[in-house]
């Protein structure tokens, strides 16, 4: 049986752990949330005050040019492109994921239309989808009223014989936001081409969790967010990467002026420019943005590969110890155990999962409750370490053992 000594010696070996020292985390907090909003890096807060102090305070709006701000969106792209397979002029950081995924599906959808299967009308994803994804899709479905259908699949296997010779656009989520489970998105991808429909990916929980290779993949068009294991700060900015190959057919319906070729010509008729530039819409927040880009950083110290070989050894670990500790309670693991059909978190249900994992917090470890009983442990190998894992599932089992939870305690908004 494994102790909390042979997880401080991995601690030893593991050449990522230095990075932690970059992330400003609390005194006594195990933050298993990171698939939710990333941790703060240590440089957010100079640079925060360097963004608000200086170039907004002193330099005013001379900064749109003296400190890059106009430039940051494509800036940052270029910068994140590494991280998901994508080529420099391909990724732009701005918007949220939802909008920048209403853009990408009617972006998808019109190019449908210009080609040989301009008659198809149905939008394939699945129902167990982040919420916000299939609403954008009904949005723009009801909102084009021109018959196009958003069918809602409920499995792997369901999902392959849905996408057919009737399926205009298929938009999945690579990996799962509830159980982790992730996508092959180059079978998917590949299956999609060969019946002529096209497909979108939401990057929310793979981005900067998962090794990325969008060209190899054969995907689309892809979104996702950079608060979550990108650790941007709450609510920075998303992104979307439109390939080089799409770009030229590209029309996304949100024509503002930060997409427009001459946007300071300040012309009656819109033109947009070519490029990546064209999937913007209009000015961001600046202070947000700069945010996103301490996030990056830290990924250039390392590589994905570091990334996710410790990933899966975290997972793998605490997987094995609430199955060893906790194997009395009525957790069941939701995630799955084969390294690649997983993201980087694990989720157990317990028919007190929400009560569970609010007790959990108040003991310092960090999690999340996402219906229906699913208690949410995202693993970020930058700043957790294995005796954090080791710690985590002591708690978790003292909670367990002595029914250390509150079964009345009400909901919060945010869970
Ligand atoms: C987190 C998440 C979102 C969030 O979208 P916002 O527009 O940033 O609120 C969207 N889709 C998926 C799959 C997510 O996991």
């Amino acid at each position: 049986m494994m102790t909390r000594n042979d997880c401080l010696a991995r601690d030893a070996d593991d050449a990522l752990a230095p990075l932690r020292q970059l992330f400003a985390l609390p005194e006594g907090v195990i933050y298993l949330d990171g698939n939710s909003l990333g941790a703060m890096p240590r440089a957010a807060l100079p640079r925060a005050q360097q963004v608000i102090a200086q170039e907004w305070g002193t330099d005013l709006i001379r900064s749109w040019n003296s400190a890059g701000w106009f430039d940051m969106p494509k800036r940052l792209g270029d910068r994140l492109a590494p991280l998901l397979g994508a080529q420099a002029g391909e990724v732009v950081v701005g918007d949220t994921t939802s909008l920048n995924l209403f853009k990408a599906l009617a972006a998808a959808l019109h190019m449908q239309a210009a080609g040989e299967h301009a008659g198809r009308r149905v939008i394939v994803t699945e129902r167990s989808n982040f919420p916000t994804d299939i609403y954008m899709a009904e949005g723009l479905a009801t909102w084009l009223d021109r018959g196009y259908t958003v069918r809602l699949v409920d499995s792997v296997d369901e999902l392959t014989s849905a996408i057919n010779s009737e399926t205009a656009l298929v938009m999945l989520t690579h990996v799962n936001y509830r159980t982790g489970y992730q996508h092959d998105m180059a079978a998917m991808s590949a299956h999609a081409h060969a019946q002529g429909a096209l497909i979108v990916w939401d990057l929310a929980h793979s981005a900067g969790a998962v090794p990325l290779d969008l060209h190899a993949a054969g995907a689309d068009m892809a979104v996702g967010c950079t608060y979550k294991y990108l650790n941007g700060g709450p609510g920075a900015p998303a992104f979307i990467w439109v390939p080089a190959r799409h770009q030229h057919r590209f029309h996304q319906p949100l024509w503002g002026w930060w997409s427009h070729a001459t946007p300071f010509a300040m012309a009656p008729q819109y033109a947009p420019c070519e490029g990546i530039g064209r999937a913007q819409c209009g000015t961001q927040p600046v202070v947000s943005l700069a945010m996103v880009e301490c996030g990056l950083e830290i990924f250039e110290k390392t590589s994905m590969h570091a990334i996710r070989a410790k990933s899966l050894a975290l997972t793998d670990l605490f997987i094995t110890l609430v199955e060893a500790r906790c194997g009395g309670h009525p957790l069941a693991l939701v995630t799955p155990r084969e390294h690649a059909r997983r993201g980087s978190q694990v989720s157990f249900t317990h028919p007190h999962g929400y009560a569970v994992m609010r007790a959990l917090i108040a003991r310092g470890v960090i999690g999340d409750y996402r219906e229906p009983a699913i208690m949410r442990f995202g693993f970020t190998p930058l700043y957790t370490s294995f005796a954090d894992v080791w710690d985590a599932v002591e708690i978790l089992q003292h909670i367990l053992d002595h029914q250390d939870y509150d079964v009345t305690a009400q909901r919060s908004a945010v869970t």
